[in-house]
């Protein structure tokens, strides 16, 4: 029987016997190490081409969590969604785009990469007939969210698998949300799974990272861009990441079972308009959830009744929740995406994909969920 990922989140990736016995992998805190008679240059042993001890046994945990053939660390999220893509797309082609994306990922594709000639559309997530319209002869790649932002909307994921293989494109989906306790891409035909390391799978708001995961070949093509580019992550946050990945089960079951409970209690309070959590079942995306994940995640978004103001008072009474953006991490975070992680699209764009100014986002943390439900009480009185 293969491994669960409990045991995989402790154990895979580390040398075996530990380095001079030692139980946790050390920080190999050198920039270079001797040369042994490599010949090429992305095999240099060299802290910037990611391939440091720390760097090695992280990237197979990372591999072994998704059930990938590879992996590769990176210095942040953004560092592995802007360098895959520019390693998949060349000037000239076209992109299928989840409309909604994470706003830095949103204007990677709208700015830089139409600057350098790679065309785009957007598309709706759970519409696969507008996406056969967009398809165009140089379409070569389709990039999703597993639960998008900030609306917790999950695509048709295995028609989008299906869509990608049909057309030859390079399906790719960014896995940040749902992590893989809840869901594992790889398994489902996906050929790349990109991260956001910074969120759950470090957990604990202390480190900046991102991956990339998928075949060999694949992994490696990225691997010699990222080896120009220089985003390559530092030994020691490798170190806190690999730490941080062995408790991710334990984190995400706890967080998965916590925000379903808010989830309920926010959608039955009457200062309560609309709750998005994909365990909801009155929720987009609950069925595609129901059917692929083993949990729902620990965000969720929700709009309040009233107007700004009965908002910003909310915000002044959340005694526990602290106001901050990002997410994953073992305390709760509450933000205002029309404010901070969206700001960056226009009014218009906003509205087309449904962004109220009044929409509250949620990052469920490990705190007792009675005490976080007492706290939200309060606050919406
Ligand atoms: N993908 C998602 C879904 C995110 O939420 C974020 C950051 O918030 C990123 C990617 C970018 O990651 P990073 O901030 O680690 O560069």
């Amino acid at each position: 029987m293969p491994l669960q990922i409990e045991t995989l989140s402790v154990h895979a990736g580390k040398p075996k016997p530990g380095i001079r016995r030692a139980v946790s992998l050390p920080v190999f805190q050198s920039s270079t190490f001797e040369y042994t008679g490599e010949t090429r240059y992305d095999d240099i042993l060299y802290a910037r081409l990611s391939n440091t001890p720390n760097h090695v046994a992280l990237n197979a945990k990372l591999a072994a969590l998704e059930g990938a053939e590879a992996a590769m660390v990176t210095a942040s999220g953004m560092a592995a969604i802007t360098t895959s893509l520019l390693t998949i797309l060349q000037p000239g082609t076209h992109l299928l785009a989840q409309g909604g994306l994470y706003g830095g990922t949103h204007e990677f594709v709208s700015g830089e990469l139409t600057q350098l000639g790679v065309e785009h559309n957007w598309i709706r997530g759970n519409d696969p007939d507008s996406w056969k319209k967009q398809l165009q002869e140089n379409t070569r790649a389709f990039y999703v969210e597993s639960i998008a932002n900030p609306l917790m909307e999950v695509p048709l994921l295995e028609e989008v698998v299906a869509f990608a293989q049909e057309n030859n494109l390079t399906s790719i989906i960014d896995n940040t949300f749902a992590t893989p306790v809840n869901f594992r891409p790889i398994d489902l035909g996906f050929d790349l799974v990109l991260h956001s390391a910074t969120k759950y799978l470090n957990g604990h708001s202390d480190v900046v990272a991102g991956v990339l995961i998928g075949t060999g070949q694949l992994v490696g093509e990225i691997t010699s861009r990222l080896n120009h580019f220089g985003a390559a992550l530092d030994p020691h946050a490798c170190f806190l990441l690999d730490r941080g990945l062995k408790t991710l089960p334990l984190r995400v079951r706890f967080q998965n079972e916590s925000a379903h409970r808010i989830a309920r209690f926010l959608a039955a309070h009457e200062a309560v308009e609309k709750v998005n959590y994909p365990g909801l079942e009155e929720s987009q995306g609950h069925v595609t959830a129901h059917s692929l994940f083993s949990g729902y995640g620990g965000m969720l978004s929700f709009e309040m009744t009233g107007n700004s103001t009965g908002i910003d008072s909310f915000f002044e009474r959340l005694r526990i929740p602290i106001v901050a953006p990002s997410l994953g991490g073992v305390e709760t975070l509450a933000i205002r995406p029309a404010i901070s992680t969206h700001v960056g699209l226009s009014v218009r764009e906003r509205k087309d994909l449904g962004i109220a100014d009044r929409l509250i986002r949620l990052s469920v943390g490990l705190e007792a969920t009675a005490d976080l439900i007492e706290d939200l009480e309060q606050a919406l009185a």
